[in-house]
This record gives structure tokens, C-alpha cells and sequence, in this order.
């Protein structure tokens, strides 16, 4: 596999190299051609709603690169660009996608019965992380072909509908990969640490922002090596992987933002997309 990959660089393919694999689908990217790179040498801008989008080029193109949170209702969504002094609207369909489910019964549940207490500091967390999700750093550029942080087992895959005695839940937003506790946990792609924390739920966490609304979450880590303001490079060291916070047992949990909204970390990374159709 790395040696195809090796290869693979030296074919036109992956002048495309920089942006995700499109899905368009809850959860996944839309990649929307927005014109001639020739023609617009200033970037064109883009917003999904109120929210700014990813406007990347490959190639001579531009293209706004959108990320569709899992709730957003299949059927056709706007894309409002404005290119200088000119606006318009592009149209793009939005189809439904059916995640698998996973239904988990509990004998005991006080162990998912919150403390007054928990829950509060729980809920002042998830204000947090929402503001953390929907931070904006415009860059000149944003690679958007991550590799995977941790070597292990896909565990639990984006999107999975979770049911604890019959009764629905927070959908998977992130990927869960299995590694042993203390295994390196490495940035998936170049880009600034926004922040660092030790949650109730997702334990100690490190967010690293990629620029124009790209953000990548790593949690559960035993160890965190880095700090807010650090710059860091694609597959540098964030700290050992653990099962710090809520977590049956060790494991890194991924999670990929785009434009605010989790998408499928596996459209990001190339390996997977040769790798993911055979496994189960
Ligand atoms: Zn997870």
C-alpha cells in the first residue's frame, strides 16, 4: 500500500491530491466547481447559509469544498459565491444516506445517568466545543489529503446511529481507530493546535485547525504533547493515544469539521479510499 501510494504520486490523479472525496450526502463533502483559476486569480468566496466554506484550487479550477452536517436534510441545498464584485447562487442536491445502526443494551443505567454536577460541567463543554468547531483562520492554502493518525483497526465507522435501550442517541461523528494505550497519536495534516483540553465526555482532546474552517479533533489521548498556538506539521506527534474521559477502552477518536459540520474523516484520507470497500 505505501508503495502504491508512492507511486500514485507521480500520476495526474492526484494533482487532486488537496481535496477530500466527494459525498454528497449528511455527513459527507460536497466539491462544487466554481471556475477558472486563469480567469479569477482572487479566490472566489463562498458560504453555506451564513457559514464561510472552503474555496480550494486544483488543477485550473476552483472549487468550494462544503461540508454537510449529518442532520441537514437531503434535497437541494445553496451555495452562495461571490467572485469580486459579482454574487450568485449555485444549486447542489443533497442525497439521503442510510448509516448502519447499532443498538446497545444496558442493564445498568445509572453508569449513563449524569451528577447534576457532570452534567453541568458537560454541558458547559459541549458550548465549547461548538465554538471550537465553527472557529474561521483564513490561509492562503489548505491541504485537505490527511493520512490516518493512529496505526490500527477502523473500529467504529462515521455516522452510525446509536441506540441505548431502544432510545436514539448522538449519532458516531468521528472514526474510531483501535490502538493500544500509549500508541503515537500524529497530526493528519499541517495546521495550527487551536486548542487542548480534558473533557467529561471525549477526555483529553487536541484540536488542530487546518485553515478555512478545517478542523480535526483527536481524543481519548492518554498524553498530550503539544500546545494552543503550536504550528504542526503532517504526522507530527499530538501525544499517545488512551481512554481518558468516556471510553470502553482504548482508542483514538477522530473527528473531521468542515465549515462547522462533521463529515466523514475517510473521505480525507487517500489510503482509505483504496482500503475501506473491503473491510467489513
Ligand atoms: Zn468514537
Amino acid at each position: 500500500m505505501r508503495l502504491l501510494s508512492a507511486l500514485w504520486l507521480f500520476t495526474p490523479i492526484l494533482a487532486h491530491a488537496g481535496l477530500p472525496r466527494a459525498a454528497s450526502v449528511p455527513g459527507g463533502v460536497a466539491v462544487i466547481a466554481l471556475g477558472s483559476v486563469s480567469s479569477n486569480v482572487i479566490p472566489p468566496r463562498a458560504w453555506l447559509g451564513e457559514q464561510p466554506v472552503l474555496v480550494s484550487a486544483e488543477g485550473d479550477r476552483w472549487y468550494a469544498v462544503v461540508g454537510l452536517a449529518l442532520d441537514l436534510p437531503p434535497g437541494s441545498q445553496e451555495l452562495r459565491v461571490r467572485t469580486g464584485d459579482a454574487s450568485r447562487t449555485i444549486g447542489f442536491e443533497v442525497s439521503p444516506k442510510q448509516y448502519p445502526e447499532q443498538h446497545i443494551t444496558l442493564k445498568d443505567t445509572s453508569k449513563v445517568q449524569l451528577s447534576a454536577t457532570d452534567e453541568a460541567r458537560a454541558n458547559r463543554e459541549v458550548a465549547t466545543i461548538q465554538g471550537l468547531k465553527h472557529h474561521w483562520r483564513e490561509t492562503a492554502e489548505t491541504d485537505a489529503s490527511f493520512i490516518l493518525p493512529a496505526k490500527g483497526r477502523l473500529a467504529g465507522r462515521f455516522g452510525r446511529k446509536r441506540f441505548f435501550n431502544g432510545e436514539p442517541r448522538a449519532p458516531h461523528a468521528g472514526l474510531d481507530v483501535a490502538v493500544a494505550r500509549g500508541t503515537t497519536i500524529q497530526a493528519g495534516g499541517q495546521g495550527t493546535v487551536l486548542a487542548v483540553d480534558d473533557y467529561f465526555f471525549n477526555g483529553k482532546t487536541v484540536f488542530v485547525d487546518h485553515g478555512n474552517g478545517l478542523i480535526t479533533m483527536y481524543c481519548h489521548l492518554d498524553r498530550i504533547d503539544v500546545q494552543a498556538g503550536q504550528p504542526v506539521r503532517q504526522g507530527q506527534r499530538l501525544g499517545l493515544s488512551g481512554m481518558t474521559g468516556r471510553a470502553t477502552g482504548p482508542h483514538l477518536h477522530w473527528s473531521v469539521v468542515l465549515n462547522g459540520a462533521m463529515v466523514d474523516p475517510e473521505l480525507f484520507i487517500p489510503a482509505a479510499r483504496q482500503d475501506a470497500p473491503s473491510r467489513p
